[in-house]
């Protein structure tokens, strides 16, 4: 397979502007979730391949890349968005077919990456530092400088969406970045590299290796001459790439998902909530960091809410990425077989809606049906533990304070939502909410690229999006002079 109109042979690496074979001549193959077929090969590249990347990363820094100034690396970005948005359609129906993700999804996603490279385009050139009242004789200010080789490591769910936010705000503060798509889904990664090498961007400033977690992943992880990581995943590979970075005192951020709710209080406009309620649970098959699986409703408007989720669940349409139904097939067999386990242990609970698959969807697709639970108790398993499926559970509360005291009762904080129209409850519950992001009357807020997100928690550290990710991929020098 080649990736046109980009010309680009997915068996192949992007190192220092060049495509190049993994060292060890092996490959993978990449699998269409929508039907089971082997979309094309992709390269197995191992830590020698992750050595040669940071390297040219290295040089990058040493080289061009290191000599421009912020608005030379401004204007760079600015091209690559808008590259990026003549390949609109090419790069939707990468992501579609890869991921599994509904054409409308793609798109937006699509444009969520030009954003990204728009905004940090903007940005780069106003990131300022400080003087500091001192002593007498001194003069002390600060700069922001870039970390060096940063790494990233990125999941399969939203690959240009994070690409955007963690490549884009590093190359924004001048970082050479290595990045290690999902071994499930990888073709927008390497189309992004094809865009960037076309806008002109100096050679290793950004580098692709694909390749498997346990190999290309844990390699950059490890590597001693990389100055940053940023992941997003689970919480068992976020832990273990965090221990990792600790033997080399590297910085990390780390986004590893979450068990969002959205509170429904009796004085919500129900109207304007229902379609947040359902959407934040079942885009992308659910299998988003900042899905809203548990769904919190005050007593004297449960049964409506329940029964207009039910009525929503219902009409959901379920089948192959291409037809562009509302719920796509999950990113792999694997994926589907850890939501059926859920499924089947939640068999006890109130089932009360299931979406229905397509009777022609293919047979070897990682199809799931959304389903809804109700009355569900908060400490159940599928109350607690992010599903990442088309999976959202309703629980019933009384008071303001059971709600909170639901809603913070996970080991996650990722994202929190409040309906309600009393001004001052929302100001109380937006301080006590235990999340990185609260929205008040919403959920998700347009994509949120000038929004600063991560969690608390399980849900990881670190901020990205928004100027915060400009702090986040640099690093503060202090200079003191005395001139007495
Ligand atoms: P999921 O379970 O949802 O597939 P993972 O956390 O396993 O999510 O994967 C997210 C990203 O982390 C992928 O790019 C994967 O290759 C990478 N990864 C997996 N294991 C490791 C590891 N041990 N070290 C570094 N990266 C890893």
């Amino acid at each position: 397979m080649t990736i046109r109109p980009l010309n680009i042979d997915p068996t192949h690496c992007f190192i220092a502007n060049e495509w190049v074979p993994a060292l060890s001549g092996q490959t993978l193959a990449l699998k269409n979730p929508s039907d089971g077929t082997t979309l094309c090969d992709i390269a197995r590249g191992n830590a020698a391949d992750i050595d040669r990347a940071v390297a040219a990363a290295d040089a990058a820094l040493e080289g061009a890349w290191g000599e421009l100034a912020a608005f030379e690396r401004g204007r760079i970005l600015h091209r690559i968005g808008e590259l990026v948005l003549e390949n609109i359609d090419e790069l939707t129906t990468l992501e579609s077919m890869d991921v599994g993700k509904p054409v409308k999804q793609a798109r937006a996603d699509v444009v969520a990456l030009a954003r990204y490279m728009e905004f940090y385009a903007g940005a780069v050139d106003k990131i300022h530092g400080a003087t500091i009242p001192f002593l007498e004789g001194y003069t002390v200010y600060t700069m922001r400088e870039p970390h060096g080789v940063t790494g990233h490591i990125i999941p399969w769910n939203y690959p240009m969406q994070i690409i955007g936010r963690s490549v884009g705000a590093a190359l924004a503060m001048g970082n050479a970045a290595v990045l290690k798509p999902a071994e499930e889904a990888c073709l927008t990664a390497l189309a992004f590299a094809e865009i960037c090498r076309q806008a002109g961007l100096p050679d290793g400033a950004l580098n692709v290796v694909s390749g498997l977690g346990a190999e290309a992943g844990a390699a950059l992880t490890a590597h001693p001459f990389v100055h940053h990581i940023s992941f997003t995943g689970s919480v068992g590979v976020g832990k273990l790439i965090q221990s990792t970075s600790a033997q080399n005192a590297v910085p990390v951020t780390l986004e590893l998902g979450g068990k969002s709710p959205q509170l429904v209080f009796d004085d919500a406009d129900l109207d304007a909530a229902l379609p947040f309620l359902v959407n934040a649970g079942i885009q992308n098959a659910g299998q988003t960091c900042s899905a809203s699986s548990r769904i919190l409703v005050q007593r004297g408007v449960y049964n409506d809410v329940v029964a207009r989720m039910a009525k929503r669940y219902g009409e959901l349409r379920v089948g192959p990425a291409g037809d562009d139904l509302d719920v796509g097939p999950l990113v792999s067999l694997r994926q589907k077989e850890i939501v059926e386990g859920f499924l089947a242990r939640g068999a006890d609970l109130n089932k009360v809606a299931v979406g229905a698959v397509a009777p022609d969807a293919p047979i070897g697709g990682a199809y799931v049906p959304p389903t809804l639970f109700a009355d569900v108790d908060p400490n159940h398993e599928l109350a607690q533990q992010e599903i990442f499926g088309p999976v959202q559970v309703v629980i019933p509360f009384d008071t303001e304070e059971d709600a909170v005291k639901i809603a913070n009762g996970t080991d996650f904080g990722l994202v929190a939502s409040i309906w309600s129209k009393d001004g001052a409850r929302q100001m109380r519950l937006a301080k006590r909410l235990r999340a990185g992001q609260v929205f008040i009357n919403n959920y998700g807020a347009g994509g949120g690229v000038e929004l600063p997100f991560g969690g608390v928690g399980l849900s990881g550290h670190g901020r990205e999006k928004g100027f915060e990710a400009l702090y986040g991929f640099s690093t503060l020098k202090t200079v003191a002079a005395h001139h007495g």
